[in-house]
């Protein structure tokens, strides 16, 4: 009989009982990470077998109040979309659900032990929004699949391990067929990564050059040609992570901007909490981030179970609203200041750079227009865009030519 099936209470004693005999605050911390992660309480949504305890969300969310009860790190991590890198939960997640039992035994633990660190291997310079138009290619040879093309904004490529990639494997096929999801090793002389400038300053994203970059045969996620279905589950897991980050603050009085600044304690700071209208503004984004907290969980539902939800285009698409807002609201605080940037002026330097950074969150994972082309399609039943080259096969589609690497001069 599964734990679920005995219900909260069981699993509440279940846990109780293991934390009472394993949990030392002094203990190594590294040591601790896998006597949970093999345990099963660190994802116990997932399936018996595969690092998990087959819960549903309630005895997972028992699980996690266990383990913060008596502050004990890493259980529950599948209760907070978005703990831990990003990229590595949405890997793990579509490994879960599509991938081999030679990838998962392969990959899974050194997820969830933090060894490795991913990227997205999606966007290219032609293929953004519209995805399914990737040029990239893979093809086999021998006991390897080979890879060429060029992938761009790839987000943290200079630390990753390796990527999630999409490439295509057919091109008789139509666009969205003959396209394959692999696991690609980025430590390898195929790969190039390029550091890329963003308006804050940073250089979190990438290009990346891949020019004959190999990888076993067996890193193919689900069926050959088959990727578009699991970039689906993958789009549907980085759309929940982006658009519940933060909803889950176990403070209920905090309000944060992009997670680096709260507004109800700056509008303490500033002597501002008084101002009715600004006020009105911050408990109009309390609702906001509540709300979205609950599609999250909605979505997370559907989402953990294989499905693509687009509620997580709702909660993704909701979240942009919340990011933007905030950053304008700190600016409303703190007034003048607001307009400077810098270490010398911590407040505003936070507001502005949560500013710029909520572009990523209207931009990554798919922009705000396509969010509400989903919503537009799979939630209020209109008709789908016209599309020229739906069943086409992608060889015969419209290409732009030759397209120049960013950062390349022209000419
Ligand atoms: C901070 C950041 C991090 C990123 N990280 C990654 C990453 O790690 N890996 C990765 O692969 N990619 C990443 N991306 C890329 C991101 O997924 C793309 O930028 C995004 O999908 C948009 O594609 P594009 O930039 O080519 O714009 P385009 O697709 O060219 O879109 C341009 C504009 O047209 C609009 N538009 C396009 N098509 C439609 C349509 N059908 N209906 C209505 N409007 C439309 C768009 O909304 C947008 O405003 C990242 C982007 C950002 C900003």
């Amino acid at each position: 009989m599964s734990t679920t099936a005995l219900g909260a209470e069981a699993v509440r004693t279940e846990v109780r009982s293991w934390l009472a005999e394993h949990w030392d605050p002094k203990r190594d911390a590294r040591e601790w990470r896998g006597l949970v992660v093999d345990a099963g309480w660190a994802y116990p949504s997932w399936p018996a077998g595969w690092y998990g305890r087959g819960l549903d969300k309630d005895g997972s969310a028992v699980v996690a109040a266990e383990f913060a009860a008596l502050q004990a790190p890493f259980g529950a991590l599948d209760v907070v979309p978005g703990a831990g890198q990003i990229e590595l939960q949405i890997g793990a997640n579509v490994l879960i659900v599509h991938g081999s039992d030679r990838l998962k035994r392969e990959l899974l633990r050194p997820i969830l032990m933090g060894d490795e660190r991913a990227c997205l291997l999606y966007s290219e310079p032609g293929a953004g929004s519209d995805l399914a138009s990737i040029q990239t290619r893979a093809e086999r040879d021998g006991d390897e699949w080979v890879v060429n093309g060029q992938k761009v904004w790839t987000t943290v490529a200079q630390h990753a391990d390796f990527g999630l990639l999409i490439a295509r494997t057919d091109w008789d096929q139509p666009k969205h067929q003959g396209i394959s999801y692999f696991i690609l090793p980025m430590h390898q002389p195929g790969v190039e990564v390029r550091p890329l400038k963003q308006m804050t300053g940073d250089s979190q994203f990438n290009e990346v050059f891949l020019t004959d970059a190999r990888m076993p045969v067996h890193h193919v996620v689900g069926d050959v040609n088959d990727g578009w279905r699991v970039l689906r589950t993958a789009l549907g897991f980085e759309r929940l992570v982006m658009g519940s980050t933060g909803t889950r603050s176990r403070d209920e009085r905090r309000l944060p901007v992009g997670g680096s600044i709260d507004l109800f304690e700056l509008a303490e700071r500033v002597g501002k909490v008084h101002d009715p209208l600004l006020r009105q503004a911050m408990v109009e984004l309390f609702i906001l981030r509540t709300v979205i907290g609950w599609n999250a969980r909605r979505a997370a539902e559907i989402t953990r179970q294989g499905g693509f939800s687009p509620a997580a285009s709702l909660g993704k698409l909701a979240m942009s609203r919340l990011l933007h807002d905030s950053a304008g609201v700190a600016d409303r605080l703190l007034g003048m200041t607001g307009t400077l940037y810098g270490e010398h002026v911590p407040d505003a330097h936070a507001a502005n750079y949560s500013l710029m950074m909520a572009f990523m969150n209207s931009i990554g994972g798919g922009s705000d227009q396509i969010q509400r082309n989903i919503i537009a399609e799979r939630i209020l039943g209109l008709p789908k865009d016209i599309s020229t080259d739906h069943d086409l096969p992608f060889r015969d589609v419209p290409k732009a030519a030759g397209v120049r690497p960013l950062g390349t001069p022209a000419g």
